[in-house]
């Protein structure tokens, strides 16, 4: 009983370890909007500094769009569909959003 306890404790630890491994690589939340209308687009869990050039599906938040990578008010499409190492994302279209949050350039 208690070698148990001990064992899940050791687990409990590992796993910490681990989980703080992970979040070396610094992720932030972002807030995507478009620059035309200035309606707010996505909210976005990117990982590491530097400019944004593309979104992981699975990393947006929140998606405040009706339609796929179009802006809700005025229908300019700000994305395009794209396929990276095995993994739906959305190719940012230059000069199409502006970005609010932690970022470092
Ligand atoms: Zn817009």
């Amino acid at each position: 009983m208690f070698f148990n306890f001990y064992l899940k404790l050791v687990i409990c630890k590992f796993y910490y370890m681990g989980f703080k491994k992970g979040q070396k690589g610094k992720f932030f939340i972002i807030d995507i909007y478009c620059s035309n209308c200035q309606q707010h687009l996505y909210k976005y869990q990117k990982e590491g500094p530097g400019s944004l050039v593309k979104c992981y599906c699975n990393r947006i938040k929140k998606d405040f769009c009706q339609q796929d990578m179009v802006c809700p008010i005025c229908n300019t499409q700000f994305a395009r569909k794209i396929r990276i190492h095995n993994r739906d994302a959305n190719k940012i279209i230059k000069g199409k959003v502006f970005i609010k949050g932690h970022i470092k350039k």
